[in-house]
C-alpha cells in the first residue's frame, strides 16, 4: 500500500482532537495581544469558535457511530466498526467491506465515492 490509511471515526477524532489544540493554541495567542483588547477578543472568540466546532465534530462522531456497522475483524478479533462501504480496522488497519463484489479486491478509499457505485 503506497498510501497510509486509517479508519474514518478515527481520523475525524484525529481532527475534532487537533481542532481543540488550536482552539487552545489561539486564545493562548491572544494572551500576547493584552494590550489590544480588540485583538485579544478576536483571538479568544476564535478559540472559542474552534473548540466549539470540535465539540460539534464530537457529537457528529457520536452520530456517525450509531449508523456504522459492527463487525468482528477477522484478523485480530476486535470487534470494529465500518463506517461507508470499506473501511478499516480500528485496531490492526485491516481493510474491510461490507460489499460481497469488493472482497478480495486491494483497499481503496475511491469505492466509497457514489461515481464508482453502479
Ligand atoms: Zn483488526
Amino acid at each position: 500500500m503506497a498510501k497510509k490509511y486509517s479508519s474514518k471515526i478515527n481520523k475525524i477524532r484525529t481532527f475534532a482532537l487537533s481542532l481543540i489544540f488550536v482552539g487552545f493554541l489561539v486564545m493562548y495567542l491572544g494572551v500576547f495581544f493584552r494590550s489590544s483588547p480588540l485583538w485579544m477578543t478576536v483571538f479568544m472568540m476564535l478559540g472559542l469558535l474552534c473548540i466549539v466546532a470540535s465539540t460539534g465534530v464530537y457529537f457528529w462522531i457520536g452520530m456517525l457511530s450509531t449508523k456504522a456497522v459492527q463487525v468482528v475483524c477477522p484478523s485480530c478479533g476486535k470487534t470494529t466498526k465500518i463506517l461507508g462501504r470499506v473501511d478499516m480496522c480500528m485496531y490492526c488497519r485491516e481493510p474491510l467491506t461490507l460489499d460481497k463484489n469488493l472482497e478480495g479486491k486491494d483497499f481503496d478509499e475511491k469505492y466509497n465515492r457514489k461515481s464508482v457505485q453502479k
